[in-house]
């Protein structure tokens, strides 16, 4: 398992240093914002919607390398589906990330996404890696209030 450990920490590192879609979109169909006050991660989520598909998605965010990594993987993951996909990746992801019941069933959907599994075991990340995805059901849902992970 320490291989396994080693290959998350890994892809984590990198979103982190590198992470993806990072920049504001001038014209969002919708979008929210997020913060995490036990670790003071903020971020805003914005979506490009062609109908029910998102068709571009990007954030804008400071905060530790777990939040940064979580938002540039949720973005990759859910550009291109549906909202209603994109909905259900998200309730998949909070629930792996909470060890809900049903988790295990859910690794095989969440693909690359189990990188994040790790995390449950530390409850202050949990905060800090679903924070991106609360965000963006916040923003498909067009909230106008910001989302708070306390
Ligand atoms: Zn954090």
């Amino acid at each position: 398992m320490a291989d396994l450990d080693e290959l998350y920490q890994e892809v984590i590192f990198d979103h982190s240093k590198k992470p993806r879609n990072c920049r504001k979109l001038e014209h969002p169909t919708c979008d929210a914002g997020g913060h995490n006050p036990l670790c003071g991660d903020r971020i805003h989520v914005y979506l490009e919607l062609d109908g029910e598909t998102i068709k571009d998605v990007a954030f804008e965010g400071k905060g530790c390398a777990i939040s940064t990594a979580s938002a540039s993987m949720m973005t990759a993951a859910v550009k291109g589906k549906t909202r209603a996909e994109a909905r259900a990746l998200a309730s998949d992801f909070v629930g792996m990330v909470t060890d809900a019941p049903a988790a295990a069933e859910l690794s095989e959907r969440l693909g690359k996404l189990n990188v994040f599994s790790g995390v449950k075991k530390f409850p202050v990340r949990v905060k800090c890696a679903s924070l991106a995805w609360r965000t963006l059901e916040a923003a498909l849902d067009e909230r106008q209030t910001e989302v708070s992970t306390e």
